[in-house]
């Protein structure tokens, strides 16, 4: 298990159960470079491709109306959880009854850690959508994120059909 980045991924639940109208739309990318958005925007794309519909608008002004998720880019201090310094947290994701805020750590702008930024925002976007974690270290929801090659098609379509479940898509 040496050289392998172990990312801890952290949820905050507010509050839930008011109706959220799914698909979702991703609505705002608070200090987010283009090619963040660029990324942020693909790696939704893929998403959608693999699911064969659409679980989530990448790029919207809100007019749809759908859940709004909101993302952004912090020091990864902000985001740190206190109780073990051990982890690095990659991302946090806050659900609210009106919307989801999702924050990815800069860390993840370093080119070593390119390859897990999908499976982090997949995750956090799985947290928007109800998602809780999963005990299990191969799936997608399990706290602690892989590269992204690492999951299976299985996994992947698994963690899609968990997904549609619980936004009701
Ligand atoms: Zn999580």
């Amino acid at each position: 298990m040496q050289n392998v980045l172990w990312i801890l991924i952290g949820l905050m639940l507010v509050a839930c159960g008011e109706q959220r109208r799914w698909p979702a739309e991703i609505t705002g990318c608070v200090d987010c470079s283009t090619d963040d958005q660029a990324q942020v925007k693909q790696s939704i794309i893929d998403l959608n491709e693999k699911s064969g519909g659409t679980l989530l608008i990448p790029q919207s002004d809100g007019a749809n109306k759908r859940f709004p998720i909101d993302l952004s880019f912090v020091d990864p201090k902000v985001i740190q959880p206190t109780d073990d310094s051990r982890n690095t947290r990659a991302a946090l994701a806050t659900l609210y009854d009106d919307h989801c805020s999702i924050q990815l750590s800069k860390e993840l702008h370093k080119p070593e850690n390119a390859n897990y930024f999908k499976a982090v925002l997949w995750h956090e976007l799985g947290h928007c959508a109800g998602l809780v974690h999963d005990k299990d270290e191969k799936e997608i929801m399990f706290p602690i994120t892989q590269k992204i090659q690492a999951y299976s098609e299985e996994v992947i379509l698994r963690f899609i059909n968990e997904f549609r479940n619980s936004a009701h898509l």
